[in-house]
Parts: structure tokens; C-alpha cells; sequence
């Protein structure tokens, strides 16, 4: 058996052009055109990369966006103050604070300061609740929303099955969980979360219909972890050497790829599985938020 990929960069480039097309109608039909702040504090190599591409997706998709750069040393009061006037800026709809940010900054503080209207990110204590609950006027954190538009989109129902989650971090493993067991159409599955203090770690993962990996361990998931005809998601993005390339590093998942792409019936691959659809959950959730504060606007 080998697996079907289940393509990450083309779903997201569909969801993309979906939200192309929407923001595109609302700039024409009510003058509105959602905005998003990126704020990066200090110049960590990693986190530039991940705004520049968030700001050049705002720009290929009609949002508005700030990029907003303070200096490694900038105190919490600085930091505090940017957000309450973003949150106070109409032409910004979404708020994201690059993480990590450098070790001053107390960043839940931070995400507790950025209004819920605003928190794109989905990391604000009320908007996990409301995920948490089932509720659809808050937002989807951004990576594992991706995961279940992925899985949607490729027509993997999980209702009734077993889906195995590693990793329990807060913007992944946990409301990865949430979002797969919530009552409803594209969930109601039984969910089974494993961490670093989880024993015998293979016996849940072969039993899993649906493996998940989010550990940021490179190529932890071997084939004899997982169920003939699984399907296997990989958020892991992992660095490791590789001396045959110009950068002497590539990019690897949490799953060894190729000897569990012999056994899954889907894999998603790194890069171009689950990267960029993080990217355009983002972007669909900055819309989300435009619309949601013009209602509350009008209302
Ligand atoms: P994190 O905050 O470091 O959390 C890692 C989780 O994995 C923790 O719950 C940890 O358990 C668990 N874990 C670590 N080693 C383990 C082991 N040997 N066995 C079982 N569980 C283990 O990481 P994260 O932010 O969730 O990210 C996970 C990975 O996804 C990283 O590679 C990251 O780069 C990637 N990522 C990708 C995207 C994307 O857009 N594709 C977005 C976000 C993250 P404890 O809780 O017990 O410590």
C-alpha cells in the first residue's frame, strides 16, 4: 500500500482563494477590508520568517496588515501599550504577537491584553472556552483548524473513529482534541492524547484510525507505530542537519515518512502539509473577526 498524500499547500491555496474572493466582495459591497497586526519582538531568525510570511499572505489575499517590530529589550509596558492601541485601531481586525517572545515578556499577560474580538490566534482564555463549548462566534486556534479542514477536505469523516493525538502543547495537542471530539459534522470522534509522561506509547498509536503527530520530536513515528491504513497527520516542523543541502539543514516532521507512507492509507508531508494551512486559517480568521466587529459595530 502506499499512501494518498493529502496535499496541504494545494487545500490551502483552495481556502485561499475562498478567502481572496471574500474579502475581495467585502471591500467592494461595504468599503470594509479586514487588517492584521503581527507585532515581533527582537529579531529571533525563526519568528521574522514566520511574519514575513503571514504579512506577504495578507498582502496576495487583499487583508491590510502591520507589521509592527520592537526591540529585543522592550519592556511589558511597551508591549502592553502597542496592544491597547491596536485593539483600538479600526483598520485592525486580528492581533498576533509572534511567539516566543523574548524572556521578559510575560506572554500569557500579553494574550489576556489583546481583545477576544481581536485574538486571531485563538490563545485568549474566553476564545478557548468557547471552542472548548462548541461555540462558533469565537475563532479556531490556527494550526489545528487547519488539520480539520485538511481532513474534511479530504473526505476523512472522524465520527466514530479513534483519533490519537501526540502532544498536549496549548496552540496544538489540546484543541486539537477539542475540535476532534466536539459533538457535530466533521468531529465526533473519540479522541485519545498522549504526552511525554504517557507510557507504552505505541500501543495507542496503533490503535489509532486517525494519527496526529505534534510533538516536535524529528521523525519519532516509525511504521510500526501506526495501523495498517491509518491516516497520519504530521504537524511537526523539525530542523535537523543535512549537510547535502545549501542551508546544511532540512526540514522533517515528527513521522519517518516514507516507511509509514508504505502502511497509511493518508499522509500529510512536511513541509507543504500542515504549514500552510496554518497560514490560511489565519487569514480566514482575520475575515472572520472583520465581519464579527462590523456586525458588532451596526448591532
Ligand atoms: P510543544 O509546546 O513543545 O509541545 C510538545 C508536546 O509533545 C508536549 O505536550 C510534550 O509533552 C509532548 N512530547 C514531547 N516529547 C514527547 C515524547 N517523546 N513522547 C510523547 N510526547 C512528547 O510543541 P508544539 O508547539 O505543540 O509543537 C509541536 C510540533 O509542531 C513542533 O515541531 C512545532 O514546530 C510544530 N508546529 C507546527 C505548526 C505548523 O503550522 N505546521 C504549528 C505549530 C507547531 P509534555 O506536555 O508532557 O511536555
Amino acid at each position: 500500500m502506499s499512501a494518498k498524500i493529502i496535499d496541504g499547500k494545494a487545500i490551502a491555496a483552495q481556502v485561499n482563494d475562498e478567502t481572496a474572493a471574500e474579502v475581495a466582495a467585502l471591500i467592494a459591497q461595504r468599503n470594509l477590508q479586514p487588517g492584521l497586526a503581527v507585532v515581533l519582538i527582537g529579531e529571533n531568525p525563526a519568528s521574522q520568517v514566520y511574519v514575513g510570511m503571514k504579512v506577504k499572505k495578507c498582502a496576495e489575499l487583499g487583508i491590510y496588515s502591520e507589521k509592527v517590530v520592537l526591540p529585543k529589550d522592550a519592556t511589558m509596558a511597551e508591549v502592553l501599550a502597542l496592544i491597547e492601541r491596536l485593539n483600538h485601531d479600526p483598520k485592525i481586525h486580528g492581533i498576533l504577537v509572534q511567539s516566543p517572545p523574548p524572556p521578559q515578556i510575560d506572554e500569557e499577560k500579553i494574550i489576556e491584553a489583546i481583545s477576544p474580538a481581536k485574538d486571531v490566534d485563538c490563545f485568549h482564555a474566553l476564545n478557548v472556552g468557547k471552542m472548548l463549548t462548541g461555540r462558533r462566534d469565537g475563532f479556531f486556534p490556527c494550526t489545528p483548524y487547519g488539520v480539520m479542514v485538511m481532513l474534511e477536505r479530504s473526505g476523512v469523516d472522524p465520527a466514530g473513529k479513534h483519533a490519537v493525538i501526540l502532544g498536549r502543547s496549548n496552540i496544538v495537542g489540546k484543541p486539537m482534541m477539542a475540535l476532534l471530539v466536539q459533538k457535530g459534522k466533521g468531529a465526533d470522534a473519540t479522541v485519545t492524547v498522549i504526552h511525554s509522561r504517557t507510557k507504552n506509547i505505541a500501543e495507542y498509536t496503533r490503535q489509532a484510525d486517525i494519527l496526529i503527530a505534534a510533538i516536535g520530536k524529528p521523525e519519532f513515528v516509525t511504521a510500526d507505530m501506526i495501523k495498517p491504513g491509518a491516516v497520519v497527520i504530521d504537524v511537526g516542523i523539525n530542523r535537523v542537519e543535512d549537510p547535502a543541502s545549501g542551508k546544511g539543514y532540512k526540514l522533517v516532521g515528527d513521522v519517518k515518512y516514507g516507511e509509514v507512507a508504505a502502511k497509511a492509507a493518508m499522509i500529510s508531508p512536511v513541509p507543504g502539509g500542515v504549514g500552510p494551512m496554518t497560514i490560511a486559517m489565519l487569514m480566514q480568521n482575520t475575515v472572520k473577526a472583520c465581519k464579527m466587529i462590523s456586525a458588532s459595530r451596526m448591532g
